[in-house]
């Protein structure tokens, strides 16, 4: 793949993606890693300087007017070459409620960040996936022409749900499952995959000190499911290992 765009890359996940990803054999020629604050960003900054492929956006995913300024941006670094992957992992979760205490502000503010964002993202910069699809039309449907990666949880499948209540959290997942079903399925003519990707109970801010799983585990089988991603994938629902789960 030539370049990569992942959001929300100021800690957790996200950092450890843009880390692996400059580690890598032959690693994108463009990496874009937004994150809502640059100058806070101080690891990001870290790896930015050392790697010159790596260019720093700002970006609050809930900042929908911004969003044509932003793919103006990604356009001037991509230019002609388009985007081949854009991995919306930007995502915010609230403390587990029964419905009781669910609040208003909180759901509103999941579904803002973790499925309204990756759904208006992905319009902003449909040109440039489009774009990069058809510069690799001779290449097999995957990373290497253009994919969308959606990261979901499996707190988002309806089929697992069996403890109930976290309402914003796995309410706006399960919508975003929705939307990876509805984007693979519009986008499939244009030869762009979409895929949603959970990945795993991972130790982060979010994920918390009693997760299983560290950053690295996590973001190496990520990072090797995507390469490997085809047709087969499109429009279905992954965790880091490969393993298929349940809507
Ligand atoms: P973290 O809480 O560690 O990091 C979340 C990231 O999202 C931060 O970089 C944060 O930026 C960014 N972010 C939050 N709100 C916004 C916003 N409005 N605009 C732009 N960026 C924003 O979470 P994880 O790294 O653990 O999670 C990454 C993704 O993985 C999320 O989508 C999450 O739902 C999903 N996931 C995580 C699991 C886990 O166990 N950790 C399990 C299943 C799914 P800032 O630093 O500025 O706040």
């Amino acid at each position: 793949m030539k370049s990569i765009l992942v959001t929300g890359c100021n800690r957790g996940i996200g950092l450890g993606l843009i880390r692996h990803l400059v580690r890598e054999k032959n690693p994108p020629k463009h990496v874009i890693a937004t994150c809502r604050s640059i100058e806070k960003a101080k690891d990001l900054q870290h790896i930015a300087a050392e790697n010159k492929n790596v260019h720093l956006l700002e970006l609050d995913v809930r900042n929908y007017d911004e969003y044509d300024n932003f793919s103006k941006k990604v356009e001037q670094i991509v230019q002609s070459d388009g985007l081949n992957i854009l991995f919306n992992n930007a995502g915010v979760s609230s403390k587990f409620t029964r419905v009781q205490l669910v609040k208003y502000d909180q759901m509103l503010e999941a579904f803002k960040v973790n499925t309204i964002g990756p759904v208006m993202l992905t319009k902003a910069l449909l040109p440039l996936l489009k774009q990069a699809a058809q510069n690799n039309s001779d290449k097999p449907l995957g990373a290497n022409k253009a994919l969308i990666v959606n990261t979901t949880s499996v707190l988002g499948s309806i089929a697992l749900n069996s403890d109930g209540g976290f309402f914003p959290y796995r309410c706006s997942k399960a919508a975003l499952n929705m939307a990876t079903k509805s984007l693979s399925v519009d986008l499939q003519k244009d030869g762009i995959l979409v895929t949603g990707i959970h990945p795993g109970w991972v130790k982060t801010d979010m994920g918390g000190s009693n997760a299983p799983l560290d950053v690295d585990t996590s973001v190496v089988g990520i990072l090797e499911l995507i390469r490997n991603v085809n047709e087969s994938h499109n429009g279905g629902f992954y965790q880091y290992d490969g393993k298929q789960l349940e809507w």
